[in-house]
């Protein structure tokens, strides 16, 4: 356990139930920490909530939902463009269908381990439900890093991780999307391979290419949705994004389409990250420099030290972007890259907003920071809900073998950020008209499965 972990479980202990529950959690799942601190940031918020809510308490949903209906871990042999046999570990948490399949990103990246994958698909359940749409949670991945390594390679990896994750999915029981390191490319290959062992054209995966069944707006949904709910959290102040300057991390799928969103309302993006360092850039990060992001990342694969370079940014080599002034934050890369100290400089320096494209990117005691000063924070589940629920809306396109126009889907995307955000208002709204929404994601998540589980007996 990280020591953040252990000084902001202190207040959780108060409670005899939540201290059980937590340390029994640990010691079941021994060295998962990403695991144990979303748990118990989910834990804080809902105690109250079960105390006042006994059936909750005493059918054991929190314990359940902690722990996975089902996960699969499988060997992933393949040949390298040398001809040399490499063997990488593929995973797929099944983790909660009270309320649909199963439904959640697989992550290609050299950092996956069970324990990130647990957090991820723990996250998903609550996000899911939040979206309102008829989704379960689950996550997947693998320890492969698709960087430096040929279409060839990449195909043949997707291939062999596909002929043994294809036993275990399906449209209506579990359907995979992208995350970290999984995009179009890695998709296609993906959906390539299933049809061929299946012998099925069917929306077994979400995010696919647009000629053969993929949903307008999805690439862009993650990103387009963070900035959607940021605006919602703006204007319970009344204010908007224009004019403010907003620092974003990654330089992947959701700072792309996040970048592209801030510019559209009026606002002006800074920064953008790899897990090399920052670029800075105080002229802000237009439509063409947005341009040349999407190809430097999307075809090239190169390294945002690239931008530095091309239109005389500042570049910061291994180091993340929250010293730079903003009034809005918007962390896109990964987990855990905002900690206490950053989070203190970003509200010093005047931030007044932080929305989550990616998933718990904040430490708990980053998180602490934003609610002792009270300025608008949209956990990740919230936030970042737009990726998932346009891939519900694929989904539905597909059994309706119809595809909606751009317009159509993202007029449903906005539709969603706002019943989120309502849903965060409803149950995170504090005495004195600050709203948590921290509480308001966790309560309002947990509600629809916690009564679809009651409502379904022991599953
Ligand atoms: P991409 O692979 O497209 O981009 C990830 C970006 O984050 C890259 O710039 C990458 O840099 C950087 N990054 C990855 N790992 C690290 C690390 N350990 N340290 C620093 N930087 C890192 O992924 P996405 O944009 O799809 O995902 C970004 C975040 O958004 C993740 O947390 C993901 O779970 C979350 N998310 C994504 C959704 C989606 O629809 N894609 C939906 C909901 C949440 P580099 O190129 O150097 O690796």
């Amino acid at each position: 356990m990280t020591s953040t972990m252990t000084n902001s479980m202190t207040s959780a202990h108060k409670s005899s139930f939540g201290e059980e529950f937590m340390n029994n959690l640990i010691s079941r799942n021994p060295g998962e920490v990403e695991f144990h601190q979303a748990v118990h940031e989910v834990t804080e918020s809902l105690l109250d909530f079960i105390e006042d809510n006994p059936k909750y308490k005493n059918a054991k949903i929190l314990e359940r939902m902690a722990e996975a209906e089902r996960i699969i871990i499988f060997r992933v042999p393949w040949v390298d463009d040398k001809g040399e046999v490499r063997v990488n570990r593929g995973y797929r948490v099944e983790m909660n269908s009270a309320i649909g399949p199963y439904k959640g990103g697989l992550r290609f990246h050299p950092t996956v381990n069970l324990g990130i994958l647990k957090f991820l698909a723990f996250e998903q359940v609550f996000k899911n439900s939040l979206t309102t749409l008829p989704m379960g949670g689950g996550k997947g991945g693998s320890d492969f890093d698709p960087k430096q390594k040929t279409d060839g390679e990449v195909m043949r990896f997707c291939q062999s991780f596909m002929t043994e994750l294809s036993k275990h999915i399906g449209p209506n029981t579990d359907v995979p999307a992208g995350d970290i390191g999984v995009g179009g490319r890695e998709i296609g290959f993906l959906f390539g391979q299933y049809k061929r062992l299946r012998n099925e054209f069917t929306g077994v995966l979400t995010g696919k290419g647009r000629e053969w069944g993929g949903s307008l707006i999805r690439p862009e949904a993650t990103g387009y949705g963070t900035v959607y709910f940021a605006d919602e959290m703006l204007k319970t102040k009344k204010d908007s994004f224009k004019g403010k300057i907003v620092t974003v991390s990654g330089s992947g799928n959701v700072a792309q389409f996040t970048t592209e969103k801030v510019n559209e309302l009026g606002g002006k993006v800074v920064t953008l990250s790899d897990s090399s360092g920052f670029i800075y850039d105080s002229n802000g990060i237009d439509a063409d420099k947005l341009k040349f992001v999407m190809r430097l990342k999307n075809i090239k694969r190169g390294r945002i030290e690239e931008y530095a370079k091309k239109f005389g940014a500042e570049y910061y080599p291994n180091e993340r972007p929250w010293k730079i002034k903003c009034d809005v934050a918007l962390p896109c890369a990964t987990q855990n890259e905002i900690n206490k100290e950053e989070a203190q400089i970003l509200i010093n320096n005047g931030c007044i907003c932080i929305s989550e494209g990616a998933n718990m990117p904040s430490t708990p005691d980053a998180v602490e920071v934003y609610l002792e000063n009270k300025i608008l924070y949209g956990p990740g589940k919230a936030a970042n809900a737009g990726g998932v629920s346009v891939s519900g809306l694929e989904m539905s396109q597909n059994s309706l073998r119809m595809s909606w126009t751009r317009e159509e889907v993202d007029g449903h995307l906005k539709r969603i950020m706002e019943d989120i955000h309502a849903t965060c208002v409803k149950y995170g709204k504090k005495q004195d008209g600050f709203i948590n929404y921290v509480d308001g994601a966790n309560i309002g998540g947990f509600v629809k499965v916690a009564e679809a589980m009651l409502a379904q007996g022991l599953v």
